[in-house]
């Protein structure tokens, strides 16, 4: 029997990995990955890469391996000048940078000799620990399990588009596993007002050979991060945990997402592009879509006609729990709690859901709070873990 088994190899689960390998020099042996995907942090390089980002809206001190200078020290060793790796404000480093260091602690954590290509599908609590059901068929019994799902597989469809898919048009989502940004377009439109919706419309206007058109909902919005720099600590957390009131937590967190923003640089970027006629945005909402069997021809309320050939969706995430098709018998059987919303309740302290059973990443945002989804939120839900463990 496995002393560890994680559900879920991206950002989450591998950060956890490192955290157990180095912390509590867990064995390769004692721990199990279950993921679909062939290699850890599939879905992060195929969303960031798909949107074409360049750096991490986070600060260099975020990133999967415990000590917080890690990424530094992994850049000054391969002689790589900081400015070159960072960029200001906060030093937020390079993605590919960010890449190398994660594939390095992949490496030395030897994380993929842990690693199972399959699907979790259910969860049972036994008298000495838990079965896990896979997809294959096969079953894996360890005495702690920590779901670290994450919402990687769930973009975020509107009713309208969906119809225009199922009539033959071309439309896409931007994290969709299948679809790939590194080709030519042409006759685009982007839907969508936040970060990956800017990123795309940039880099997919390079790439094409007429003007690309950028649909918000609203003016865009210019935040450095997705939420305040306070909730990365005791300032705004300390009030956060201290909140009862479920109900009250969840708006918490609406309100503290910084949802549909970017930061400065990226606006003047746009602008520029703008600038030079290769991205035409616009804020206004859709009104109707029609697709003649050639071209998709859409109106928006405030009079703007587009017709066109591709239409690629930046509309971020379901906000519906992840994995309820699967986990909704473990919690009936079990009786664990959630929320209306349909969020796992959780220990506070240790974001425990059941003996030995621990959530990290989206499914415990009720007691992470806004940053729950993001790498920092990994390592505050890898460090409570651990520390709850033993
Ligand atoms: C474009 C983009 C840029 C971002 N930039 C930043 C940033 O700069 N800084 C920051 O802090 N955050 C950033 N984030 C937010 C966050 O860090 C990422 O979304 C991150 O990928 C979340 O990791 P995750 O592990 O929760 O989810 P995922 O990346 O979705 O990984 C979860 C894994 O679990 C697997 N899985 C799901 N169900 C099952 C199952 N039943 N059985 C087994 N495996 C399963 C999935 O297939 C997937 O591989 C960004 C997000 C996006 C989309």
């Amino acid at each position: 029997m496995k002393e560890w088994l994680i559900i879920g190899g991206g950002i989450q689960g591998i950060t956890l990995a490192c955290y157990l390998k180095e912390t509590l020099k867990v064995h390769a042996k004692q721990l199990t990955i279950i993921d679909p995907h062939k290699k850890p942090l599939t879905m992060w390089k195929h969303c960031t890469e798909n949107v074409g980002m360049n750096y991490l809206r986070s600060p260099s001190i975020h990133h999967l391996e415990p000590q917080a200078f890690g990424l530094e020290a992994f850049i000054k060793k391969q002689k790589i000048k900081k400015e070159d790796a960072f960029v200001r404000p906060y030093d937020r480093p390079l993605l590919s940078l960010f890449n190398q260091h994660s594939d390095k602690l992949v490496e030395k954590f030897e994380i993929e000799s842990s690693w199972v290509e399959d699907r979790v599908c259910g969860l049972s609590k036994t008298s000495f620990g838990w079965n896990v059901q896979l997809k294959s068929g096969k079953e894996m019994t360890s005495k702690r399990v920590v779901i670290a799902i994450g919402l990687g597989e769930h973009p975020l469809w509107p009713e309208w588009a969906t119809d225009l898919k199922e009539k033959g048009a071309e439309v896409h989502h931007v994290f969709e596993e299948s679809f790939l940004t590194n080709t030519t377009f042409n006759k685009s439109i982007v839907i969508g007002g936040g970060i990956s919706a800017v990123q795309v419309a940039l880099k997919i206007s390079q790439q094409s050979t007429e003007k690309v058109h950028l649909a918000t909902r609203h003016p865009l919005r210019t935040k450095q991060f997705d939420s305040h720099p306070g909730w990365l600590g005791p300032k705004y957390m300390r009030a956060f945990i201290k909140e009862e009131s479920i109900e009250k937590r969840r708006d918490k967190i609406k309100q503290a997402r910084n949802r549909g923003s970017i930061p400065i640089e990226l606006r003047a970027k746009i602008r520029r592009f703008e600038g030079e006629g290769r991205v035409h945005s616009f804020v206004s909402e859709l009104n109707t879509s029609h697709f003649d069997g050639e071209l998709v021809h859409l109106t928006f309320k405030d009079g703007t006609v587009w017709s066109g050939k591709q239409i690629i969706l930046a509309t971020g995430f379901h906000s519906t729990a992840p994995g309820m098709d699967w986990l909704n018998q473990t919690i009936n059987s079990r009786h664990l709690q959630c929320h209306t919303c349909g969020y796992p309740i959780l220990d506070d302290h240790s974001l425990k859901w059941d003996d030995q059973l621990f959530v990290m990443g989206a499914l415990a945002e009720l007691s992470l709070g806004p940053v729950a989804r993001n790498i920092s939120g990994a390592r505050r839900g890898a460090e409570k873990i651990i520390r709850a463990a033993y």
